[in-house]
């Protein structure tokens, strides 16, 4: 071993490793070849069914166990330290014992330079001749059993399933190391959870093809799926997976990357011959339930049933451009309505937070937002700038709730004039859905009716939402509420564990004008 050769890791396992007694051969799937070959220090794999995501991980094991030194500075190679991570024991004796097994002895060169008899292998740990370890851990609910090892690399896998707060444990085996790289893969499921939130701070790489037929770039989805193979999602012809490029998808500003991320679903593999088109996707796709095969086939989160809305069905009405904090030429023509929900003074979990609304026909304009946070949460401060952005864009009326306000509003009431603030109450067991109580000077709600028709609302495109860069960190407020159940199962309703101010803020404010113009009636 002196002669030494400099080769990518696509290269290596491409020449020196062997699958199912064959040759590995990512000559079919280009856009492997990629993410085989990227060393940042933290990458994300979120990756569907059948898209050999297991073997890609012990195949990048193998070739940095066998290439990498432990010491950079020092060169040469051995000695590199590496853990793998899954939620459950299964999980974790399945890929050392049908991926990473394989790998080692199934790989001629490998199986004769770097094992022998004397090295101890087992589930938990694979040796090579050069130093480089592979152990194999498991941690569901802490990180016992994995203290007081010392690695360069963590693969964290099925990530979605794996708890947030055991990683900075696990971080802490790589303290000594000069390398300290982290692997995070699985399925998604939810748009809320460990993988989630690993994903949407990377920077969300897609694999994109490009259409031969209308020269557009698919991000493939549910709507890339033909009767007999992947088409174009733009004009219905047959779309070739091989013919695209990795394009970054994460909207943040270059610096704000945790890490480089990857979507890889079982669509990106249509051809390869363990993908079958009519059993493994059509057949799925018309059988499953919609989050199964939204997870497991396309690798997309999939909240229907849990969270009642998604990322995806905010972004799609973000057309309204820049948020604006005054009226221009456009603006100044219209009715202007202000939504507020008082949050308690010093929360964490809930702000005061202002809307300002523009209806345009049948729908309605997200114009500006605001959220009052630190000294601004100062109800001198708050009752002096709702006022003056009352007064900024000339508005007609503030819809507000009553329970938290009650003091605020009747402040208000007496600076702007007694009709230009009304007052709502969300009520649990309410069956109307809007009703006048005379002795709150409010009206009432049912929480979860009024929730409900907001929620649709929002999927059918009424509201008409600021460009997502300024809308994002309002966003997160409409995505909080997640359905629960009571007992048997039998009644319906939302909770929270997020703040989700705004879209409180939006039902007061919109209903205020709805009912001013009398488009409701109660
Ligand atoms: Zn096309």
């Amino acid at each position: 071993m002196s002669k030494s050769v400099k080769a990518t890791r696509s290269q290596f396992c491409e020449s020196l490793l062997y699958l199912n007694s064959q040759p590995l051969s990512l000559a079919d799937y280009p856009h492997m070849r990629y993410i085989y070959d990227v060393t940042y220090k933290n990458v994300v794999l979120k990756f569907s069914r059948q898209t050999a995501k297991s073997t890609t991980m012990a195949n990048i094991m193998v070739a940095d166990a066998v290439m990498r030194p432990k010491d950079p500075n020092k060169g040469g190679t051995g000695g590199f330290q590496q853990m793998y991570i899954s939620p459950t024991v299964d999980q974790t004796k399945i890929f050392s014992h049908d991926r990473l097994s394989p790998v080692i002895e199934g790989s001629p060169w490998v199986k004769r330079n770097f094992t022998d008899s004397k090295l101890v292998q087992n589930v938990f740990m694979k040796q090579l001749k050069n130093g480089g370890k592979m152990y194999l851990r498991y941690a569901l609910l802490n990180a016992d059993r994995i203290r007081g090892f010392s690695v360069d690399k963590i693969y964290y896998d099925e990530c979605q399933d794996l708890r947030e707060d055991i990683m900075p444990v696990a971080d802490e085996t790589m303290s000594r190391s000069f390398y300290k790289e982290r692997v995070f893969s699985g399925t998604p499921k939810l748009t809320k959870g460990t993988l989630a939130s690993l994903w949407f701070r990377s920077t969300m790489n897609e694999f994109m093809p490009k259409c031969e037929h209308c020269g557009k770039w698919n991000i493939l989805d549910d709507k890339n799926i033909g009767k007999s193979g992947l088409i174009c999602k733009y004009c219905g012809k047959g779309l070739n997976p091989r013919n695209g490029q990795w394009v970054r998808t994460g909207k943040a500003a270059n610096d704000k990357y945790k890490s480089i991320g990857f979507r890889v679903c079982a669509l990106h593999f249509y051809g390869a011959p363990w993908v079958n088109w009519q059993n493994d996707i059509i057949l799925k796709y018309e059988t499953q339930p919609r989050n199964i095969f939204f997870n497991e086939t396309l690798a997309l989160e999939y909240d229907d049933g849990v969270s009642p809305l998604t990322e995806a069905d905010i972004k799609r009405h973000c057309t309204g451009g820049p948020m604006v904090d005054r009226p221009n030429s456009h603006t100044k023509m219209s009715h202007i309505y202000i939504g507020v929900d008082y949050g308690p003074i010093n929360s964490n979990d809930s702000y005061t937070v202002l809307l300002v609304l523009m209806p345009e026909g049948q729908r309605v304009r997200v114009l500006f937002a605001k959220r009052y946070v630190g000294k601004e949460a100062d109800f001198a401060y708050l009752h002096n700038d709702i006022v003056d952005v009352f007064r900024t864009w000339n508005a007609r009326l503030i819809g507000a709730d009553h329970g938290m306000g009650e003091a605020s509003n009747s402040e208000l009431r007496s600076r702007l004039g007694i009709d230009k603030v009304v007052a709502f109450q969300h009520q649990s067991n309410q069956k109307e859905e809007l009703k006048w109580n005379a002795k709150l000077n409010a009206y009432t709600t049912s929480r979860t009716q009024i929730m409900t028709k907001f929620f649709s609302d929002i999927k059918r495109g009424k509201f008409i939402f600021p460009q997502w860069e300024d809308w994002e960190p309002f966003a997160r407020d409409l995505l909080a509420p997640v359905v629960d159940y009571d007992k048997d199962k039998t009644k319906m309703f939302y909770v929270n564990q997020q703040p989700d101010d705004i879209f409180h803020a939006m039902i007061y404010g919109t209903t205020a004008y709805e009912l001013i113009k009398g488009m409701i009636t109660w």
